[in-house]
């Protein structure tokens, strides 16, 4: 049945193990987060073996079925989580990032009813303005009256998020900033800090370039455990032992024709209401495969395995590529494999259509 989604779960330990190993060198610990492949558990148990302290998620039902299928496996909730899903947080979640004073003394109150205990991370903004305090004196006191006030809510530490809605880049300077804070909150409350959390796969490229400011002893990575492509791709620094192709899609061939390159017709709006321009570049053999849009979101986070097939369209439910002359002879019912990039993993990974299989 296609398409199919393989997910390799030892390419993933390899890629996980890779970056693990390298973070540990310089006295990082690492959160695996899997939110990118909804959860996948084969992936789950591929980076807990390498050696994450965590699994983290932004969605409790990924959470949720994670802890209830690996029940020793420690869970971290990535998104300031609503009000409405405390219970579950309390019930499921091992950590939390948290940046409301008011959400906390809930948590605390509903630790106090399930009689648990809950670790929680307080969020500073750098700059990136998505979550987070954005007055240093602010996460200071409320640190304090989590670690001096709160009986159930435990204080594990700080940390930060760069490179999401900001695009704020990672460096030195502005995680420095961060390690400053920790600095002063432990002064304040008279012991260490277990976490200074320092980001995602965008704070990676100062592991691998030797310039983590030393205080930071935690990152919270997801692409850069999965498709692995971000760190290389964008920053030049890529993880040595890692590979892209841990994900795979495979999709089958449904029709094969010649077709003109340039539409026949008026031109109006394609079907997302775009208006696309073609160049006309004579008669093309083509060939139509039966996965869309619905399933990987664009299809420009596709990478074929076949270099002389190009990837030239897609629409909600077919892509279109068209074949070279080098190319080998494709028949109907034969299937093409694609590398994908993090964004499509996210999208394939939650489609009911798509067939997930673990090899
Ligand atoms: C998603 C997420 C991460 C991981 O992001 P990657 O770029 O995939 O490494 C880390 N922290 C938070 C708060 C997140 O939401």
């Amino acid at each position: 049945m296609y398409p199919r989604l393989y997910v390799h779960k030892d390419r993933t330990y390899n890629n996980a193990k890779a970056v693990v190993s390298l973070c540990a060198e310089q006295g990082i610990d690492v959160t695996g987060v899997v939110k990118g492949c909804s959860g996948n558990i084969a992936a789950s148990k591929a980076v807990l073996k390498a050696g994450v302290k965590q699994v983290g998620s932004s969605r409790m039902s990924q959470i949720e079925a994670i802890k209830k299928e690996i029940p020793d496996a420690k869970t971290l909730m990535l998104r300031i989580p609503m009000i409405s899903e405390i219970e579950k947080l309390v019930t499921f979640c091992d950590y939390s990032l948290q940046s409301e004073y008011e959400i906390i003394e809930l948590v605390e109150h509903e630790c106090h009813n399930q009689g648990k205990t809950h670790d929680v991370i307080l969020m500073m903004d750098l700059g990136d303005l998505r979550e987070g305090y954005m007055n240093e004196e602010e996460i200071i006191s409320v640190a304090a009256k989590v670690e001096n006030d709160m009986k159930y809510v435990k204080l594990a530490g700080i940390g930060t998020n760069v490179g999401c809605y900001g695009s704020v880049k990672a460096t030195p300077d502005n995680l420095g900033k961060l390690v400053a804070i920790a600095y002063k909150i432990e002064a304040l409350i008279g012991r260490k800090l277990d976490i200074v959390s320092g980001g995602a796969t965008s704070s990676l490229p100062l592991v691998v370039g030797g310039e983590m400011p030393k205080g930071i002893n935690h990152l919270r990575i997801g692409e850069g455990l999965l498709t692995c492509r971000e760190v290389s791709e964008f920053y030049h620094s890529p993880v040595v032992g890692q590979t892209t192709d841990a994900f795979i899609l495979e999709a089958e061939i449904v029709e094969i024709k010649t077709k003109p390159t340039y539409p026949i017709g008026e031109l109006a709006y394609d079907a997302f209401g775009n208006k696309p321009s073609f160049e006309d570049r004579g008669i093309k053999k083509r060939m139509l495969l039966a996965v869309g849009r619905q399933d990987f979101g664009q299809h420009e986070k596709l990478v074929s395995l076949d270099e002389t097939i190009e990837i030239i369209g897609s629409s909600s439910d077919h892509l279109i590529v068209e074949v070279s002359e080098q190319s080998k002879s494709y028949k109907l019912g034969d299937t093409i494999s694609f590398e994908i990039m993090y964004p499509a993993m996210l999208y394939l990974t939650e489609s009911p259509d798509v067939f997930k299989v673990v090899v």
